[in-house]
């Protein structure tokens, strides 16, 4: 479990959770077995990460895919700095007011993505509602800058909401990335609790106007379970997520990040998981990742060849 106060800087990490009571943690189950970050593969994509001064979501969120991933080189990234303006109850990158934009980040992950020869790149942010745009210029920025550097490189991006903010969505989506996934994180009566910030429908709204703009673009969204949601919630996700022409779902296991984030209220067994994913498939989905630790990113690049191919099937039945 990573703690509250940065030791680099000294600062709390988390301003707003400083003076919340912790909670209890539950021990975690045999099932959630990660793999230890020690490979040279890990040490080669830390370096490369490094040296082109880039932030990722895999350290900042504390994933616990890291040791598998960054063994094989795939790392997402984090651009529009390493500060987050949200103060979410389930999230452990740094909050607080964040630093103007570096307006090199996008050819810095561009060069990173070549570097580490990624297939299939996933790009994602912190939120900055503090921008006239939430980020979303710099986002189609990276995009570009990935497509000139490294043609044959498919793309994701992984965004926040833009705090709504007129033209954002379009400015991504015109950039045309391969995947665009927003994720809704959890059911809508935790909200207030657990993503202060977003509103439930604006997010769903989201999601369907990259497909009103785009009808070809991949779309996929996440949400976490353990929360505290109930299962009928889950399903009624799925419902809307389908009624918004979503393709990708995944589903994956709350972790809590340390004592002052929304405790874990139950460990879903596997089994759930995959009952979950029958459930998704029947709905309609091109495609469900359902498991301890689903995370948006985990095995994106395969994920999208399956996702490619569902379409061809579909198509073709
Ligand atoms: S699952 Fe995603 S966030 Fe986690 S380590 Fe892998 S690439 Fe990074």
């Amino acid at each position: 479990m990573t703690v509250v106060l940065d030791h680099t800087a000294g600062k709390p990490r988390h301003p707003e959770k400083a003076h919340r009571p912790e909670s209890a943690v539950l021990r975690k189950p045999d099932w959630i077995r990660v793999k230890a970050p020690v490979s040279k593969g890990y040490a080669a994509t830390h370096a490369i990460v490094r040296e082109n001064g880039l932030h990722t979501v895999c350290e900042e969120a504390g994933c616990p895919n890291i040791g598998e991933c960054w063994e094989k080189k795939h790392a997402t990234f984090m651009i529009l700095g390493d500060t987050c303006t949200r103060a979410c109850a389930f999230c452990n990158v740094k909050t607080g007011l964040p630093g103007a934009l570096d307006p090199q980040e996008p050819v810095h992950v561009a060069e990173a993505t070549q570097k580490l020869g990624l297939a299939h790149i996933v790009v994602t942010s912190v939120d900055r509602d503090d921008l006239a745009d939430g980020g979303a210029d710099h986002f189609a920025q990276t995009i570009r800058a990935i497509r000139a550097r490294c043609p044959a490189t498919t793309i994701e991006v992984l965004t926040p909401d833009f705090l709504r903010k007129e033209g954002a969505v379009e400015r991504v989506v015109a950039a045309r990335p391969d995947v665009f996934n927003h994720n809704l994180e959890t059911v809508p009566s935790l909200y207030l609790t657990v993503r202060p910030g977003a509103r439930y429908f604006a997010s769903l709204r989201l999601l369907q106007r990259v497909k009103e703009i785009d009808a070809t673009m991949f779309t996929k969204s996440g949400v976490m379970v353990g929360l505290g949601e109930e299962r009928n919630e889950i399903l009624q996700v799925m419902d809307d997520l389908r009624s918004a022409g979503v393709d990708f779902l995944t589903i994956g296991q709350y972790l809590q990040p340390t004592r002052k984030h929304h405790p874990v209220m139950r460990f879903l067994p596997p089994d759930e998981f995959e009952a979950l994913k029958t459930v998704a498939l029947a709905k309609g989905f091109l495609m469900v990742s359902s498991s301890p630790l689903t995370r948006s990113s985990h095995h994106a690049g395969e994920d999208f060849a399956r996702l490619k191919a569902a379409r061809e099937a579909n198509r073709a039945s």
